[in-house]
């Protein structure tokens, strides 16, 4: 799957949550995150919150991403990403429903994937910006494959129910 095997990717990886103490949820997230194997954590943003996506009605959720610089390929790393969601209790309910933590590999290298169980660039990212803020923060100048600069999809979004917490 790598295109150089062995030489490490820069991954951008969305964190969130909004259920049984979100903001310390995204940070144990964050944690395990930075123990996957073959992986270094190269950044980390800051904590946002955002209004729900979608039809249902639930609480806030809290938002960062990650860039993980990884020796792993995209569908090993998603099954690490499953694994600390498993590990934080995820039940996979709903869709759009309320979740304790929610894992999606936003970016992987200059890869673009597209198999039934994994999909990247992650689709949907232009028009989230609890994926957009968070991503500008820690990678401005990123080039989303298919998409542009994240500086260039982030600017000008008339969307503003998310706020920095930390
Ligand atoms: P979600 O409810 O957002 O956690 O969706 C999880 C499902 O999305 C899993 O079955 C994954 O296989 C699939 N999926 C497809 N592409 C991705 C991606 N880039 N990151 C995370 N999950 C993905």
């Amino acid at each position: 799957m790598s295109p150089d095997q062995g030489a490490p990717t820069p991954a951008y990886i969305g964190v969130g949550s909004n259920l049984y103490g979100p903001e310390e949820q995204v940070e144990r997230a964050i944690d395990a995150l930075s123990r996957t194997p073959e992986s270094e954590l190269g950044a980390r943003s800051s904590l946002y919150q955002s209004a729900p996506f979608g039809p249902v009605d639930q609480p806030d959720f809290v938002n960062a991403v990650v860039r993980l610089v990884t020796k792993l390929d995209a569908p090993t790393l998603l099954h690490q990403l499953q694994q600390i969601e498993n590990s934080q209790g995820r039940i996979r309910g709903e869709h759009w429903g309320p979740r304790v933590i929610d894992l999606d590999l936003l970016v992987f290298g200059d890869m673009i994937v597209d198999l039934d169980d994994l999909k990247v660039p992650h689709p949907g990212i232009a028009e989230r910006n609890f994926v957009l803020l968070p991503l500008q923060e820690i990678a401005r100048d990123l080039v989303i494959p298919g998409l542009g600069r994240v500086v260039e999809i982030a600017v000008n979004r008339d969307e503003p129910r998310i706020t920095l917490i930390r």
